[in-house]
């Protein structure tokens, strides 16, 4: 069962070193969507939840307020939304405290970025369309429906996900898609990626950013009895060959990436 518990946040907007951005917000700490690889579960131990990783999810409830106080004296810069959990995460349907800080935001200049793996961040297009230089991503580390429904079982499909990104490009919101993490045996399958590439170019998806799987131990010894049943007898090398060299693998997936970027007139960005 979920456990869901309403803190008070000391900030809202944290400076970070992420590229592009300035400063980030996160509305939820714990994220019940519980994908398999994920990073994030480092945050864990700062919350005094037993719970594993998935099970529990901390709600900022004075989120808005702090935010409405903090940007009145913070330095322009782009927001990233969601860069540790997912802001649309089931919880905000009954809180809507991603709903009321973008409401705040409505005044702010310095540009946003968030990022998702939910279709509930279409209910706020009427707001993001409002906000100076926002920019909405949708994450995916597999266009396979059978990979993505074992590793990220709690979201969308990844065709739906894409689908979400043409109704807000639709809507006139700029739109990115974040190819990550990328996992070997998972991510590289030729016919995905043809499919994802052109899926991609008919949502008009301003750009696909890629970012590699992180295979710290945590994640490592998570993701492995996944990788094991998905690719019997493969799945546990193929990972472990990766970890001895990164290198390789991460050089051959930017030439195929950038080959598919030409070919579907994407733009491909690595952050590798
Ligand atoms: S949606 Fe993002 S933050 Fe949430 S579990 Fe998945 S990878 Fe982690």
């Amino acid at each position: 069962m979920m456990a869901v518990r309403e803190i008070y946040a000391r900030r809202i907007l944290n400076p970070t070193r992420i590229p592009g951005l300035r400063y980030s917000l996160n509305p939820y700490v714990g994220c019940a969507h519980g994908c398999v690889y994920c990073f994030a579960d480092y945050m864990r131990k700062y919350t005094g939840h037993r719970e594993p990783w998935g099970q529990f999810v901390d709600v900022k409830i004075n989120a808005p307020h702090l935010l409405r106080r903090e940007i009145e004296r913070a330095a322009p810069g782009v927001i990233g939304i969601g860069v540790v959990t997912d802001p649309y995460q089931p919880v905000e349907k009954k809180y809507e405290i991603t709903r009321k800080c973008l409401d705040v935001l409505r005044v702010w200049k310095g540009g946003i970025s968030l990022l998702t793996k939910s279709d509930l961040v279409l209910r706020d297009a009427d707001l993001l369309r409002e906000i100076e230089g926002v920019e909405v991503g949708i994450s995916l580390s597999t266009y396979n429906r059978k990979f993505a429904a074992e590793l990220e079982p709690r979201v969308p499909p990844p065709d739906e996900r894409v689908e979400v990104l043409a109704k807000l490009a639709g809507s006139g919101i700029k739109t990115w898609l974040f190819l990550a993490p990328l996992i070997p045996g998972i991510s590289d399958r030729d016919r995905d990626l043809e499919r994802l590439f052109e899926a991609a170019r008919k949502a008009k998806v301003g750009e696909i950013f890629v970012d590699l799987f992180n295979p710290y131990p945590g994640a490592l010894s998570r993701l492995l009895p996944h990788m094991e049943k998905l690719l019997p007898g493969k799945g546990k090398s193929l990972l472990m060959s990766y970890k001895k060299d990164r290198m390789a693998y991460s050089s051959e997936m930017k030439m195929l990436l950038l080959r598919l970027g030409w070919k579907y007139d994407v733009r491909v960005k690595f952050s590798f």
